[in-house]
C-alpha cells in the first residue's frame, strides 16, 4: 500500500511542476475590480469597529449621489468604493471624518493598487495660521508654511479677497505618525522674528504630550516612562480651531473687536522662515479651551438612509 501511495504523491508533485496558467497582463481576472472611484481607510484607534453600525453612519455623514459599497478588508481596513467622481471628491475634499470619534484616514487607490498593502499614513487637514504680521499675507507664506507643516495643497479661494481676516486659512496632508505642528518663526532681513500659530479645523483627538493624533493623553505610551508630576505637555486645546459653525452662533461673523483694514501686500524676497532657534518657551500660552470641534463626528445610525448601497463587490 506504501509504494502505491508513493507513486500518487510522484504523479501530483509531478503535475504540479507541469502545470500552470500563464495570462496576458491587460487581462482582468478578478472580475475586474473598479479602482476609479475607491479609497481604502482604516481609523485611528485601537477598539474594535462595528462594521455595520460604521457603514451605515459613514454613509449617512457622506451622502454620496451615486451610492457607496463599503466591504471590510480586514478587522480595521475597509475599502470604499463609490460610483461617481463627484461622490469620492466630496469624501476627500471633505475629509477630516470621525466615526464614534475615530479618526478616518484614507487612500485614493490608483489603478493596480491592492487595497491590503496601500499605505494610509496622511491625513488632509485645514489649518488656520495666525498672528500672522502685516506683510506677511502672501501666497508665497501660505505654501512655505503649509510644507512646513505637511505638504501644502491648497490655499483658501477667501485668503487674499475682500476685508482682513484675523487668519489665512490652508489645506495640508499631514503625517499621521508625526507630532502636529505647533507653530513657526518668521521675520523679514532686519526685524524681529514673531511666531505664525496654527490652529486646526476639526481635528480629532491628539495627545497634549506627544503631539500624535488618535489617542489622548491618558493613553500616551510617555506617562509611563517619565513620574506624572514631570509630565510636560507641549501641546493644548488652543491647537483646536474654533469651529466656524459655532463662529456664527455666537455672532462672531458679524462683530468686530478691531478696526478693519486692508492688508499690506507682502513683498517678496526678504523673507526668512524657520522652525528652530527662539524659545521654545510657551508657558501661558494664549487660547481658549474649544469644546468639542467635530461637528462631522456625530454617530447616526437612527437615519438608515438609502445612500450605503450593498452587494458584490466590482458588480455594477
Ligand atoms: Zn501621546
Amino acid at each position: 500500500m506504501d509504494e502505491l501511495a508513493d507513486q500518487y504523491a510522484a504523479i501530483s508533485l509531478e503535475e504540479e511542476e507541469s502545470g500552470g496558467l500563464s495570462y496576458e497582463a491587460e487581462e482582468a481576472l478578478d472580475g475586474g475590480i473598479d479602482t476609479r472611484w475607491c479609497l481604502v481607510g482604516r481609523f485611528l484607534s485601537d477598539r474594535s469597529i462595528d462594521f455595520e453600525k460604521m457603514q451605515h453612519s459613514m454613509a449617512t455623514l457622506w451622502k454620496p449621489g451615486k451610492g457607496v459599497y463599503i466591504k471590510r478588508l480586514e478587522p480595521n481596513l475597509f475599502l470604499f468604493q463609490f460610483n461617481h467622481e463627484v461622490d469620492i471628491n466630496r469624501v476627500i475634499e471633505g475629509s477630516p471624518w470621525t466615526y464614534d470619534r475615530m479618526q478616518l484616514v484614507f487612500e485614493r487607490l490608483k489603478e493596480g493598487d491592492n487595497p491590503r498593502f496601500v499605505e494610509i499614513n496622511k491625513l488632509d487637514f485645514w489649518v488656520q495660521l495666525h498672528d500672522l504680521q502685516p506683510g506677511f499675507m502672501s501666497e508665497r507664506v501660505c505654501k512655505e508654511v503649509g510644507n512646513y507643516i505637511g505638504e501644502f495643497l491648497e490655499s483658501d479661494g477667501n485668503n487674499f479677497i475682500g476685508v482682513w481676516r484675523d487668519y489665512l486659512r490652508i489645506r495640508v496632508r499631514m503625517q499621521i505618525d508625526k507630532p502636529i505642528k505647533r507653530h513657526m518663526k518668521i521675520k523679514k532681513s532686519g526685524s524681529d522674528w514673531f511666531w505664525v500659530n496654527f490652529k486646526y479645523e476639526h481635528i480629532p483627538t491628539f495627545c497634549f504630550i506627544c503631539g500624535l493624533l488618535g489617542h489622548a493623553e491618558k493613553f500616551c505610551s510617555k506617562i509611563f516612562e517619565t513620574p506624572i508630576h514631570e509630565i510636560v505637555k507641549p501641546y493644548g486645546p488652543w491647537m483646536k480651531a474654533i469651529p466656524r459653525r459655532q463662529q456664527y452662533l455666537t455672532g462672531s461673523k458679524w462683530l468686530r473687536s478691531s478696526v478693519s483694514v486692508q492688508p499690506s501686500p507682502a513683498k517678496e524676497g526678504d523673507l526668512t522662515m524657520g522652525a528652530a532657534g527662539m524659545d521654545e518657551d510657551d508657558s501661558g500660552k494664549k487660547g481658549t479651551a474649544n469644546p468639542e470641534p467635530n461637528p462631522k463626528g456625530y454617530d447616526s445610525v437612527k437615519k438608515r438612509r438609502v445612500w450605503y448601497r450593498g452587494g458584490k463587490f466590482g458588480g455594477k
